[in-house]
């Protein structure tokens, strides 16, 4: 059992310690746990919010050293793992580029995300309004022209949460197996692999990201997953993986991925 999407209260918008969260998943029997806190995220535009959702940079050192201490600290007992979810946004690839730089040899591996389109983060109920002057449609054709971009910096392991939009269960009137096809080509085309999230069974949408449908397609072109729970407080983490496993053994997966050093490490379903 792994899970490789947790946060802490440092985000400021999840609660627990890193080590509250190591302990429960040592509770719920997690042979591995990846700590990939919200990366400092100032970068982004206005009026998104930037201090609700990340750590300022000043602090991410501490944070990692921070996750060091637990390493050792539970070594035999559970491994943790360093990780990191970027916010992708493209005017900004060469700030997140030179912030990255003097944490590349601590990290076991990064997540990719696109939460912020234009200006605003489609996952937060404050910019709901927003759905409805750009249009859905118009949202999921951003979001997907976005991750395609993100996949080809090559600075990612994991895109996470892939089909995002849906989350509040704004569903598009057109076909978007083409787009997602080409993202899917993209994140092949980078090594990465696809996070099975389970957040979103705790969301208006009621799915996991991505969906069935999606995972089917990752299967068909080779890629492989990860899991995660996304976790934004200790009882979160873990969340659904049961059911979600079962899933991904009837949809045809054999093996999920965890990540060490920046390597893939395979382990059975
Ligand atoms: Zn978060
Ligand atoms: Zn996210």
């Amino acid at each position: 059992m792994m899970d490789m999407h947790v946060h802490t209260y440092r985000c400021k918008h999840a609660k627990g310690t890193a080590e509250d969260m190591v302990k429960a998943a040592l509770q719920k029997k997690i042979a591995c746990i990846g700590i990939n806190e919200h990366f400092p995220m100032t970068y982004l535009p206005d009026p998104v919010p930037v201090h609700d959702y990340a750590m300022d940079l000043n602090e991410f050192p501490v944070h990692l050293k921070e996750l060091k201490t637990l390493q050792k600290k539970y070594r035999g007992q559970i491994d943790v793992r360093i990780g990191a979810e970027v916010d992708y946004y493209e005017p900004a690839i060469n700030t997140i580029t030179q912030w990255l730089e003097p944490f590349q040899t601590d990290f076991d591996y990064l997540y990719g995300s696109v939460h912020v389109v234009t200006n605003w983060a489609i996952d937060d109920d404050k910019f709901l309004n927003r759905w409805d002057q750009v249009g859905v449609d118009a949202v999921y054709s951003m979001y997907y022209e976005v991750l395609a971009k993100m996949a080809k910096t090559r600075l990612f392991n994991v895109v996470g949460h892939l089909d995002l939009p849906k989350k509040f269960k704004k569903i598009p009137t057109i076909d978007f197996d083409g787009k997602i096809s080409t993202v899917l080509d993209a994140v092949k085309a980078a090594h990465m692999v696809v996070e099975v999230n389970t957040a979103g069974l705790r969301k208006p949408v009621k799915e996991i990201y991505p969906s069935r449908h999606i995972l089917e397609m990752c299967l068909e072109k080779g890629i492989k997953v990860t899991l995660g729970s996304d976790a934004h407080a200790p009882e979160e983490i873990g969340y659904a993986f049961d059911e979600t496993r079962a899933l991904l053994k009837e949809i045809g997966f054999k093996t999920l991925v965890l990540f060490k050093k920046r390597m893939q490490v395979p382990v059975k379903l």
